[in-house]
C-alpha cells in the first residue's frame, strides 16, 4: 500500500505545476542550461523516513545550501566566538552576491552570503583533508551515501566566478579573509557543485532537525549548540533579502541554492527539500518557493505555530511489588524538556507517592535537557528528605550522578533488574 504521505507530494508537485515564472541562474553556463521542467520534493522524519515524489533521482548542485553545513563545521572546528570574530550574524537585506561587507565591523554580514561563506569555507581546518574534501565527506555522512562534485559545474562556474573573486580580494583586503582569494573561491566553487538530489537534502536537513544526529547512522555529527546556531541564522539569512517574508509566509529556517533546491528544517520534527531551477528575484526556486508555502501550511510547520505543548513525559505511573515491598514506579519517555519534567514534577506534587520506594523508569528516554537534569535531581532530594528510597532505571546514565547534600545517593538499576526484581506479572494490556 503506497504511504498517503507519498500521495501528498504529488498534489504538491500536481497543485504547483501552473508556477512557471523565474528565471534560470544565467551567470553560471551549465546551470543556464538546465531543464527548467525538472521538479521534485521531499522530506525525511528525524526517525529517518524519507518520502519523495517527482524527479527524485534527478542530480543537481547544493550551491549555497551548502553553506549552512560549511557554517556548522567552522563552529565545529572552532568554536561559535572564533567564528564570529570572522563573520557575522545579521541579515544583509542585500542578494546574495552583493559587493558589500559590514561597515561598522568590516566583516561579512553572516555565513548565508557569498562574502561570509568564502570566509567560512577558508576558515576550515586542513589538517585532516582539504576543506573540500572534508566538505564532501560532511555531505557524504549527512545523506548516508558518497556525494561527488559535479565537475562541469565546478568549471562552469570556475569560468564566470569574477564576482566571487572581486568579493574575496574586498575580504582580503579587510583582512576578514585567511587564504589567497583565488584558492578560497575555488575551493568555495567546489563545495557548491556538491551533486545532491532531494532526498539527500532531505537527510541533511533531517540531520538539523534532529538537534544534529544523522537519523539513519545515528552519528552525531553537529553538536546541539552548532546546530541550534545554524538553524538560527539560516531563520534569519537564509532566504536573502526574502527572509523576512519568509519566515511569516512559510516559517521554518531554510536555505536555497541558484540551482532550483531548497532546504527547510522543522527542529524536531521533520527536513525537507524542493528542487525547481527556476528562480525569482531574490534567487530562490520560484516554484520551490510555492511548494514549501504549501508544506508548511498543509503540514503545520511554521514555527510560530508549531510549539505546542511537548508529549507528557509521564508514560504510566504505577504500583507494583518490587524486592518484596510496594513500589511506585514512574514510566517516563520520549525528551525531557522543561514542559515535560513539569508535567511530571506537578503529578509527583499533586498526588505524592504513597510507598517508601519510588522508581523511574527512565528506559525509554531518548534526551535529557539540562533544565531536565536538575529539576530532576531536586525532585529527588525532596523525595529522599520525605523518606523515600529512589531507584533510577537510566541506561544511558542521562540523568547526572546524584547525591544530595547529606551524600545520599539513588540507585541505578538496569532494565533487567527492575523486571527480575518486579514481583508480579504484569497484566496484559497494562
Ligand atoms: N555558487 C553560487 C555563487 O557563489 C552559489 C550562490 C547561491 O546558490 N545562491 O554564486
Amino acid at each position: 500500500m503506497r504511504s498517503p504521505i507519498l500521495d501528498y507530494l504529488d498534489t504538491v508537485i500536481e497543485q504547483t505545476a501552473h508556477v512557471d515564472s523565474g528565471a534560470l541562474a544565467d551567470y553560471i553556463p551549465e546551470l543556464a542550461a538546465a531543464d527548467p521542467t525538472r521538479v521534485a520534493v521531499a522530506l525525511c522524519t528525524v526517525n529517518g523516513t524519507v518520502y519523495a515524489s517527482g524527479d527524485t533521482d534527478h542530480h543537481f548542485s547544493i550551491q549555497s545550501m551548502s553553506k549552512p553545513f560549511a557554517y556548522a563545521l567552522a563552529i565545529e572546528d572552532y568554536g561559535l566566538e572564533s567564528v564570529l570574530d570572522h563573520v557575522g550574524v545579521e541579515p544583509s537585506g542585500d542578494t546574495f552576491n552583493e559587493l558589500s561587507l559590514d561597515p561598522e565591523t568590516g566583516k561579512p554580514r553572516n555565513p548565508m552570503i557569498n562574502a561570509g561563506a568564502i570566509t567560512t569555507h577558508a576558515l576550515l581546518k586542513t589538517e585532516h583533508g582539504s576543506s573540500v574534501e572534508r566538505m564532501l565527506n560532511l555531505f557524504s555522512k549527512l545523506s548516508d551515501r558518497r556525494i561527488e562534485i559535479d565537475e562541469s559545474v565546478a568549471t562552469s562556474e570556475l569560468g564566470t566566478g569574477d564576482r566571487n573573486l572581486g568579493l574575496a580580494h574586498l575580504l582580503r583586503a579587510t583582512g576578514a579573509l585567511t587564504q589567497e582569494p583565488r584558492t578560497a573561491v575555488e575551493g568555495y566553487i567546489r563545495q557548491c557543485a556538491a551533486s545532491v538530489t532531494v532526498r539527500d537534502l532531505a537527510l541533511m536537513a533531517a540531520t538539523l532537525a534532529n538537534s544534529g544526529v544523522q537519523p539513519h547512522t545515528q552519528e552525531r555529527v553537529f553538536r546541539r549548540d552548532t546546530t541550534r546556531q545554524v538553524l538560527s541564522v539560516m531563520a534569519s539569512c537564509g532566504m536573502y533579502d526574502a527572509a523576512g517574508d519568509w519566515l511569516s509566509t512559510v516559517g521554518i529556517p531554510a536555505k536555497s541554492g541558484v540551482a532550483g533546491g531548497i532546504i527547510g528544517v522543522l527542529p524536531g520534527q521533520i527536513g525537507v527539500a524542493a528542487f525547481s531551477p527556476r528562480l525569482d528575484m531574490h534567487g530562490n526556486s520560484a516554484r520551490g518557493v510555492d511548494m514549501m508555502q504549501k508544506l508548511s501550511q498543509d503540514l503545520g510547520l511554521h514555527l510560530m505555530e508549531a510549539g505546542r505543548p511537548a508529549r507528557s513525559s509521564l508514560r504510566e505511573t504505577r504500583t507494583a511489588t518490587v524486592d518484596g515491598q510496594k513500589a511506585t514506579i514512574y514510566v517516563l519517555q520520549g525528551d525531557l524538556v522543561l514542559s515535560s519534567i513539569e508535567s511530571l514534577v506537578s503529578e509527583i506534587i499533586n498526588s505524592a507517592p504513597g510507598t517508601d520506594l519510588v522508581i523511574f523508569d527512565m528506559s525509554r528516554v531518548d534526551d535529557v535537557l539540562p533544565v531536565a537534569r536538575r529539576t530532576s535531581s531536586d525532585m529527588a532530594t525532596k523525595l529522599i528528605n520525605r523518606g523515600h528510597r529512589i531507584v533510577l532505571v537510566d541506561p544511558e546514565a542521562t540523568v547526572i550522578d546524584f547525591r544530595d547534600s547529606q551524600g545520599r545517593t539513588v540507585e541505578r538499576w538496569s532494565r533487567q533488574q527492575l523486571e527480575n526484581r518486579t514481583d508480579d506479572a504484569r497484566r496484559p494490556g497494562q
